[in-house]
């Protein structure tokens, strides 16, 4: 907590000063063209390691960048908290893209893989549903020559999951179709500081700029 609060009166002291005029047109309101979803993650940081800008993300992130599906009444099976801040993006803020951007070393995940009913505490177990069926869609994803670990491969399979839980949703799926909306699988390699992205046509998690 120390450093936090060491972190705001440096950041008051000594560099407020560059973000002052960003930060004064955007108290007039936000224009954000991408809603990111990434997990809690402490070491996952979308500003840092896209580079942006306050203002330039609007984002939900929770315990394995997890979107709960959509019922047959298009009603979302889990908490209203994920669709709440999604049909903002979509339908006030009128987002271009959405990312799912999963990670490495994702502690959710490793709790869904070591059966979700040993992680501690009853609503984790519960959210954890969400993810639960990522190895599900892993052949889905061409992992030949691929050095990662399986529950590194879980976690880019669980990306995919994710993404299908979005177009669940009528207003994704006629945002899509109007040619309104792109949505997009990420996924951060902690170790190396890289992002990868999901290619539909080589099925495979490629590194963003290589
Ligand atoms: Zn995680």
């Amino acid at each position: 907590m120390k450093k936090l609060i060491r972190g705001i009166i440096d950041f008051r002291k000594h560099r407020i000063g560059e973000y002052r005029e960003k930060f004064s047109k955007l108290a007039l309101g936000q224009a954000p063209d991408t809603l990111f979803i990434a997990c809690s993650d402490s070491r996952v940081v979308p500003n840092l390691f896209a580079s942006t800008d306050p203002g330039d993300l609007f984002v939900i992130r929770n315990v394995a960048n997890l979107i709960p599906p959509c019922d047959t009444h298009g009603q979302s099976k889990g908490d209203l908290s994920e669709w709440a801040a999604i049909e903002f993006a979509v339908l006030q803020l009128r987002v271009s893209d959405i990312v799912v951007c999963g990670h490495s070393e994702c502690g959710g995940i490793n709790a869904i893989l070591n059966g979700r009913d040993k992680a501690p505490g009853d609503h984790l177990r519960c959210w954890l549903e969400h993810g639960e069926h990522a190895a599900s869609v892993m052949a889905r994803i061409d992992f030949s020559g691929s050095t990662l670990a399986e529950h590194n491969k879980i976690s880019q399979a669980n990306v995919l999951l994710q993404l299908d839980h979005l177009r669940s949703y009528p207003v994704i799926q006629d945002r899509i179709k109007a040619g309104n909306l792109a949505i997009h699988g990420w996924w951060f390699d902690i170790g190396s500081g890289d992002v990868h992205a999901y290619n539909e046509k080589t099925r495979r998690f490629a590194l963003i700029g290589a």
